[in-house]
């Protein structure tokens, strides 16, 4: 156990720690050159398209340090992206250190601050390190100031690199081999392993991703979840190398995986204990709960495919366990989940995943935070997690809001038109500080609900990108919202409804019956596109109807069958009309989601 190292690398996005990660690889002789790609550990497709992160990643390597010791090191790779925070969180309790990386030329950003402060909480080892050494606009001198500045580290622990160059990959290995501690030592009797992620492959059913704690493990072994009560048999067991590969034995202080023949994905739990029920160890204390950011109701388009979503959420709550959701039925849409994200990235990927891993046809509702509506007599709270069961009439119900604190860090030159920004958003500013190089952190305060309406996208692109933002939960406070209906063909369509700013009604009733009449296809009929909030129609637009050529085939002279045909044609669309269906394709929910305007 003593030869054993885990850690994790930690940075902001695009700071280079997937590719840092190929370097050390390569060095311990992990994965051959000639099957070397970039991001390797990035195996997902959807994460080699985006070139992100999405999930974690252990890997398990082997090290000779200089004076001939052999050490096995486990690394596991991250996401930078916020709203895949709960993955870090979660890798960092299988750690006993981290490497921070800090971009040479970008410096300090808002995510370091979260990431460095996670790693704090749980009294980790803190290796700082300046990646992207190689690039001509690096300053690493500078960076190490503003490093100083935040851990308060001596320069001298502060190591450079480029996870391009493969520069100072070797001194890397070395320091944490000596800066970080190995596991502690365990328990004389009993097994005990924490679960830190899942896999589910539809062979072997569920995989666990675990975090030895105590004992031996083996092939046969008879052990249970502590939480959900499951037992199970060990029937494969292993490490990663990237892919899974099974040992004989897995020990103390190692990280591996367990596969179980479980079939039922839905009791699984990240945070669990595996236990031996003939020798029971305490249980450890497991992760913080998430708690989602925002939620969509997602049906599917067919109800035949009811029973296929549920199946296909389950599995996917396996491999990300920061999506909850729950079952609900509405009128129209029939049976589906209202689901929670931990933000509109995270919804994005979440959706996809479903579309090609599951080849699932969605209708995806307008995401909302959820409200609290508080009724002034009894004092009784409801949460509204769906915008179409908001009341249209509020009556004497206050509405209560989550509120976030957010922190940006940003060149000074651009303060202008991120104050700007600041007014539009209700966002309020209560702490400023100068940071190293002409930058400035903004502390603010500012409703949820106004951070979710494309804040940070907004924020960058009036920063030519140089604005970075991280953000936590803070209270929860009044909010002036109402309910925003759209019909079309005056049907309400529920899936299109909105809670938004009083102050913002007008605007957003305009923009989304413009948006619709670009994006609805057009129907045979004249299609009246509307927005409805506090009781009146407040926007209007008609799409005009497709006229298909029914008298295309008579040419000369023929009038009075030409009329004939056309006054057919008329008929039926009136018809069509009253029967009021119009068909919205799958992408225009997508598209009216995306509230980047693409
Ligand atoms: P991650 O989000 O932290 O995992 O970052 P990636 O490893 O995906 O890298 C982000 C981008 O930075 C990619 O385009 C990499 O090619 C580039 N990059 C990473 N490390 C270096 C480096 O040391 N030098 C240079 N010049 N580019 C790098
Ligand atoms: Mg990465």
């Amino acid at each position: 156990m003593k030869n054993i190292r885990n850690f994790s690398i930690i940075a902001h996005i695009d700071h280079g720690k997937s590719t840092l990660a190929d370097r050390l690889l390569e060095l311990t002789g992990t994965i051959e050159k000639r099957k070397m790609k970039e991001q390797v550990l990035d195996s997902m497709d959807l994460e080699r398209e985006r070139g992100i992160t999405i999930k974690m990643q252990p890997v398990t390597m082997k090290y000779t340090a200089s004076d001939g010791t052999p050490y096995i090191l486990n690394l596991i790779d991250t996401p930078g992206h916020i709203d895949f925070s709960y993955e870090v969180s979660r890798s960092l309790e299988a750690v006993e250190g981290v490497i921070l990386l800090v971009d040479a030329s970008q410096g300090i950003q808002a995510q370091t601050l979260t990431v460095l402060e996670m790693a704090r909480e749980l009294g980790l080892v803190i290796i700082p390190v300046i990646n992207k050494i190689d690039l001509p606009t690096a300053r690493p001198e500078e960076v190490r100031e503003e490093i100083r500045e935040v851990i308060g580290s001596v320069t001298d622990d502060i190591l450079l690199v480029s996870g391009k160059t493969g520069a100072g990959a070797d001194e890397l290995l070395a320091a944490v081999v000596r800066r970080i501690p190995p596991p502690a030592v365990s328990a004389p009797v009993g097994r005990r392993a924490l679960v830190f992620d899942f896999e589910y492959s539809s062979h072997k059913g569920v995989v666990v991703y675990v975090r030895l704690l105590d004992g031996l493990f083996r092939r046969g072994d008879h052990l249970i979840f502590a939480g959900s009560k499951e037992k199970f048999t060990v029937l494969d067991l292993g490490i990663f190398a990237p892919a899974r590969r099974s040992t004989e034995t897995l020990e103390a202080g190692e990280i591996g995986f367990l596969v179980t023949g479980l079939k039922n994905a839905a009791e699984a739990r990240v945070g669990d204990t595996i236990i031996d029920p003939a020798e029971p160890l305490p249980v450890v204390p497991g992760f913080r709960p998430v708690s989602p950011v925002v939620w969509a109701s997602i049906y599917p388009e067919s109800q035949d495919d009811f029973t296929l979503l549920k199946q296909a959420l389950e599995r996917l709550r396996l491999s990300d366990s920061a999506i909850s959701f729950e079952e609900e039925s509405q009128g129209a849409l029939g049976r589906g989940f209202r689901t929670g994200f931990l933000g509109m990235l995270h919804l994005e990927i979440v959706t996809e995943r479903l579309k090609r891993e599951f080849n699932l046809s969605l209708i995806i509702a307008t995401p909302t935070i959820s409200y609290h509506l508080v009724d002034g007599r009894t004092g009784k709270e409801d949460i509204i997690y769906t915008p179409h069961l908001f009341p249209e009439d509020l009556k004497n119900k206050q509405v209560i809001e989550q509120w976030v604190e957010a922190k940006i860090i940003a060149p000074a030159a651009y303060l202008s038109p991120i104050m700007q920004l600041f007014y539009d958003h209700e966002a309020e500013i209560i702490d400023t500080e100068n940071f190293g190089d002409q930058r400035t952190t903004l502390v603010v305060m500012m409703p949820l609900r106004e951070l979710m309406r494309n804040f940070f996208d907004e924020i960058k692109s009036a920063t030519s990108g140089f604005a970075s933002l991280s953000y936590r939960l803070a209270d929860r406070r009044p909010a002036d919202v109402v309910r925003l209906d759209i019909l079309i063909a005056e049907e309400p369509v529920p899936a299109f409804t909105k809670i938004i700013a009083r102050r913002r009604v007008d605007k957003e009733a305009e923009e989304a019956v413009n948006r619709l009449k670009e994006l609805l296809p057009r129907q045979l009929f004249v299609v009246k596109i509307q927005a409805r909030a506090l009781g009146r129609i407040i926007a209007s637009r008609s799409l005009p109807a497709m006229r298909k050529d029914v008298t295309g085939h008579l040419y000369g002279g023929d009038i009075t069958r030409k009329m004939k045909l056309l006054s057919k044609q008329k008929k039926g669309k009136k018809k069509m009309k009253s029967q009021g269906k119009v068909n919205v394709p799958q992408e225009v929910f997508l598209k009216m989601i995306r509230n980047d305007k693409k």
